[in-house]
């Protein structure tokens, strides 16, 4: 077997890049003029501002979107010997989150158009332990959170919404994150809005943001929010070292905060760049009959456009996939190989057998993630389509 030819030096185009301007900068110097780095106004804003937007009561902000699912799943009382019906085509942190808290991550399959969570596959996974399952809006495409919530209704499961890579986006005219029991937000470089590392929980229910919120803090209650009922022998001073459960330290600090809070103002600027990026691809490879392009008017909703990821034919295989990807990065084009199954990762050698997930199986050896980022040019767009169709017209 020979190695893989990827070049040693940068790609020319990247996968994807941050957006940090001037409004940014200054808004984290400004924090470290100040005695608050952490747990002062700009957490408390950024919370503010993240609950108005969304359109839900309450946010919570943690450190990364996977400490957030962490989180929601204790707050929701999650545990072991739980089941948690979740997808394998998407970021590992998905079930590593529910076997953080003890209970079973169960996959469910995907519907091939949406990439989202199949209902009918989520219905047969279904067993007396099921407690929860976690729809993950994928690549930005809301799930089918209406069939969900109604499967999740009849079978008095806890719904735990994805957005991860979904912020703004709508179903009905409601955002995603606002439907479920709570809605987790990363805020990783590569997502539509950054923090450097980061997250945000949402809920309409006070008590489970109240929870989120003494977790992230070693299980500290704030003043003013209500702690479980303590047995009268416990040393509880009402004050900083309270600790009233097992917590964590999944705090954001006021400087990443500062950053969130100036990324979310450019927000609605964001979302549509990013989907004239994605109508600009659609447009130059439409005509390619070895791709299968991501849908960009969808009636009744609104798409936030994380990466933009083409599927190969199924005349073509995974072993074509890999070697255009391999030609596009000797061109110096960087693409992502969107996403490895979960169930087929070493990390899950035990539910490697009984996870029976075809469309996952056949759609990941597929996927080829194209350079998507704010600042990506109009010529860099052309090029990448260019390279693109003649990597994958070689057919092997
Ligand atoms: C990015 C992402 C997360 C969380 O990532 P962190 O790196 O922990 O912030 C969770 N789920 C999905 C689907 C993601 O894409």
């Amino acid at each position: 077997m020979t190695a893989p030819d990827i070049p040693l030096s940068a790609p020319d185009i990247p996968l994807s890049a941050p957006d940090i301007t001037d409004a940014e900068i200054d808004a984290v110097v400004s924090v470290l003029r100040t005695p608050r780095l952490s747990l002062g106004p700009q957490i408390e804003q950024f919370e503010a501002a993240m609950a108005a937007y969304i359109g839900v009561p309450h946010a919570v902000a943690v450190s990364s979107g996977t400490a957030g699912l962490h989180l929601a799943l204790l707050a929701l009382g999650i545990s072991s010997g739980d089941e948690v019906i979740v997808p394998s085509f998407t970021f590992i942190a998905v079930a590593n989150a529910v076997r953080y808290v003890g209970a079973l991550p169960v996959f469910a399959d995907i519907d091939p158009e949406t990439l989202n969570l199949s209902p009918s596959s989520v219905e047969a996974a279904i067993t007396p332990r099921t407690r929860a399952l976690i729809a993950v809006h994928t690549f930005g495409r809301p799930a089918d959170i209406v069939a969900l919530l109604d499967i999740a209704n009849r079978h008095n499961l806890r719904v735990i919404e994805d957005v991860c890579e979904a912020i703004g986006a709508e179903v009905g005219g409601r955002r995603v994150g606002s439907f479920g029991d709570a809605g987790v937000f990363a805020f990783y470089p590569n997502k539509q809005i950054t923090t450097g590392e980061g997250g945000m929980v949402v809920t309409r229910q006070a008590e489970t943001a109240q929870r989120i919120a003494a977790f992230r803090n070693h299980g500290r209650y704030e003043s003013g929010s209500q702690a479980p009922a303590q047995p009268a022998n416990t040393w509880l001073d009402h004050a900083w070292f309270d600790h009233v459960e097992l917590g964590y330290n999944y705090r954001l600090s006021e400087m990443q905060c500062a950053l969130g809070l100036a990324q979310l103002a450019r927000i609605d600027d964001i979302l549509a760049r990013r989907e004239a990026i994605a109508r600009r691809y659609c447009d130059l490879l439409c005509d390619d009959p070895d791709l299968l392009l991501p849908a960009v008017d969808i009636p009744g909703q609104r798409l936030s456009w994380f990466v933009f990821v083409v599927r190969l034919a199924s005349s073509l295989a995974r072993a074509d996939r890999d070697r255009i990807s391999h030609d596009l990065a000797a061109a110096g084009i960087a693409t992502g190989r969107y996403f490895a199954p979960i169930h087929l990762q070493p990390a899950y050698a035990t539910w490697r057998e009984s996870a029976h997930l075809p469309i996952t199986e056949s759609v990941a050896a597929r996927t080829l993630a194209l350079p998507f980022f704010n600042r990506i040019t109009g010529e860099q767009i052309d090029r990448v389509c260019s390279v693109l169709r003649f990597a994958s017209r070689g057919k092997s």
